[in-house]
């Protein structure tokens, strides 16, 4: 058969740039790259094996499966082997060559500013294969795929700017890794260094690893033991192993299900943080799923409602045929049994950790609150225990404290018929907004929405304890009180009201005297029919048409400037500086709400209204 030569091919910049930082910033853990070479050949395995229980048509089938390390202490060498699915010449370019993720580069680069180790998260990314160049100048890659008309490839690389594919004769499927190890990794060549890591790193492994002649991890499926059998120690670093975090998990749930038409076992976990890809495109990994300690899929997305998918960990059942294809298994109702059973039972998780732990519900809560809420709107049957669970900082909480609506609702005032809650980008905003004054005079707590998902549920909340949720400047909010009516009849008042609605003219819905501001002169509202603002930001962001509401302008008649402003009034009902003032304070309101449209025009009235009042 003719062989082509070496070919070589430049990486793209974007990968040069990646290959760098990891090159020159990773140093601090080099045995991460061991853990990556493990964790590779384990998928490649799982791959393999899944796929001889549906197709006869493999290479080697039937040979055992397997992980092999090598070294040569003398010539500081290193090699790993695995029988697993093989790559394919394209796979190689691909797989290998290119940076899977966008915006990785990205969050590595900014890790490394804010003085975070990028070492810790490399598995994450879908880079970790380069984690070998902390510990060798230039790589070696064999590799054969399992199909049966395949052909053997090596690829070689000094992890700078390019890379070398050649065909070669490989009579076996897998992946041979080799390299020489730099000066400063030569620990890595000893037999005695390699199994320490690997025991710290990979014991649980689904395929026997090999260092020499001899086995050195356990191979065991720790989520078939009992709970209580189960070590803390133990299953953090099977968690590590299966995630490729480098933090233990917050939370873990141990599940053995019989009967009830289904049967499964599940080790489940909540991690401390939201990975990088909840993060930024929401296309993180979940649980695995296993058939009879065999796995079939390595991210099973169908097991879990999407605003659960935050969990990770193992399912193994017994339930699916091991010899059909993935489609049939994703579409099985024995699925459907056991998501129902698993959402069922996360659910349960969470309110216990909600009582009993509430330190740590918060913590998970802060981390994936945004994903978990998205739940009301989905999961009509949980509705009523999602509520439940929901958290809320609120005008009398201290930042970054959260509370509950039974809280909430267990400490309103007899007279308080609805929730109130204030949308804002920020607690810092929700704090400052105007329409808060009137609540806080009165102590009346009101609940802070400050993630953008919270304005989206509210809808789904409606009503708790049969209180109904209400929006803090919903125009037609009836004050709770009992104050004295404001002098509503105040002719004076109503006419200046009618010159601020000639000034304003369509730019307001409506000018009112408002009941709710106290130390502020005026505010913007939403009308009764009106979207609520953060709604209508978050729509636009979205791209969405929004009708174009008005706002209602309220003002305070009781503020030392609107006092000056009717006495100026009585004094000359058409003093042009009246006019000014007035768009000028309109505009103030707009500003605060972020919504103002010239900041020119904005400051040059501000100019002209100053150099009145120093002439
Ligand atoms: P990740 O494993 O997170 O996708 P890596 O950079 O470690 O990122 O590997 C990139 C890809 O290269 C893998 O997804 C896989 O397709 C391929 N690969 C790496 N090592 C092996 C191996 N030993 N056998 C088969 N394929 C491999």
């Amino acid at each position: 058969m003719e062989k082509q030569g070496v070919e070589k091919f430049e990486y793209k910049a974007e990968m040069k740039q990646l290959l760098q930082l990891i090159i020159h910033s990773l140093y601090t853990h080099p045995e991460v790259f061991l853990r990556e070479l493990i964790s590779n050949a384990s998928d490649a395995l799982n791959k393999v094996r899944y796929r001889q229980l549906t197709d006869d048509n493999v290479l080697d089938k039937g040979v055992e499966l397997g992980i092999h390390i090598s070294v040569d202490n003398a010539k500081q060498t290193f090699t790993i082997r695995d029988n697993g699915i093989g790559m394919t010449r394209d796979d190689l370019m691909n797989s290998i060559g290119t940076v899977a993720r966008s915006g990785t580069l990205e969050f590595l680069k900014q890790m490394k500013e804010e003085n975070r180790n990028p070492g810790d998260f490399i598995g994450q990314f879908g880079v970790g294969f380069y984690s070998v160049f902390m510990v060798a100048d230039e790589v070696t890659i064999e590799t054969r795929h399992a199909d049966q008309g395949s052909r053997g490839y090596r690829w070689t690389s000094s992890g700078e700017g390019s890379y070398t594919v050649q065909e070669i004769d490989k009579s076996d499927r897998g992946t041979t890794i080799s390299f020489r190890l730099k000066e400063n990794a030569k620990e890595f060549a000893e037999e005695f260094k390699v199994k320490q890591v690997i025991k710290k790193y990979s014991n649980f492994a689904d395929f026997p690893i090999f260092v020499g002649n001899e086995k050195i991890n356990a191979v065991e499926a720790l989520w078939r033991k009992s709970e209580s059998e189960i070590r803390d120690d133990e299953s953090n670093e099977f968690y590590k192993f299966i995630t490729n975090d480098f933090e233990d998990p917050l939370a873990r749930l141990c599940l053995s299900i019989e009967g009830a038409g289904s049967e499964f076992k599940a080790l489940l976990f909540i991690p401390k943080r939201a990975p990088f890809e909840l993060i930024r495109v929401r296309q993180h990994k979940t649980v695995q799923l296993y058939s009879k300690k065999i796995m079939i899929m390595d991210d099973c997305k169908e097991l879990l409602p999407e605003y659960l998918q935050f969990v990770r960990g193992v399912v193994d059942t017994s339930d699916l045929p091991l010899n059909v294809s993935r489609e049939v298994v994703q579409a099985s109702p024995a699925m459907d049994k056991i998501s129902s059973t698993l959402t069922t039972k996360i659910i349960q998780w969470l309110q216990r950790m909600a009582g009993k732990e509430p330190d740590l519900y918060l913590q998970f809560y802060k981390n994936f609150g945004p994903l978990f809420k998205t739940g009301l709107n989905t999961d009509f049957a949980n509705r009523d225990k999602l509520v439940e669970l929901l958290r809320f900082e609120t005008s009398a909480s201290k930042a970054g404290e959260m509370v509950s609506l039974k809280d909430y609702v267990g400490r309103m005032k007899e007279s308080q018929k609805e929730i109130y809650y204030l949308s804002a980008d920020s607690r810092e905003h929700a704090e400052q907004n105007p329409n808060l004054e009137y609540f806080r005079k009165h102590e009346i707590e009101v609940l802070f929405l400050v993630e953008p998902i919270d304005i989206f549920i509210v809808p789904s909340i409606g009503e708790y304890e049969q209180k109904p949720l209400k929006s803090v400047d919903q125009a037609d909010i009836q004050m709770v009180s009992g104050d004295a009516e404001k002098k509503e009849d105040d002719q004076l008042a109503k006419s200046f009201v009618d010159l601020c609605k000639e000034t304003l003219k369509d730019r307001v819905e409506d000018v009112r005297l408002s009941k709710r501001l106290v130390d502020s002169a005026v505010t913007l509202v939403t009308g009764e029919q009106g979207m609520d603002r953060q709604m209508e930001r978050m729509m636009k962001m979205m791209g969405q048409e929004v009708p174009k509401s008005r706002r209602i302008l309220e003002i305070n008649m009781e503020h030392p400037v609107m006092r000056n402003l009717s006495r100026r009034y009585i004094a000359n009902p058409g003093d042009d500086m009246l006019k000014k003032c007035i768009v000028q304070l309109y505009e103030s309101a707009q500003l605060i709400e972020g919504e103002l449209s010239s900041r020119a025009d904005y400051v040059k009235r501000m100019m002209e209204i100053m150099e009145e009042v120093t002439k």
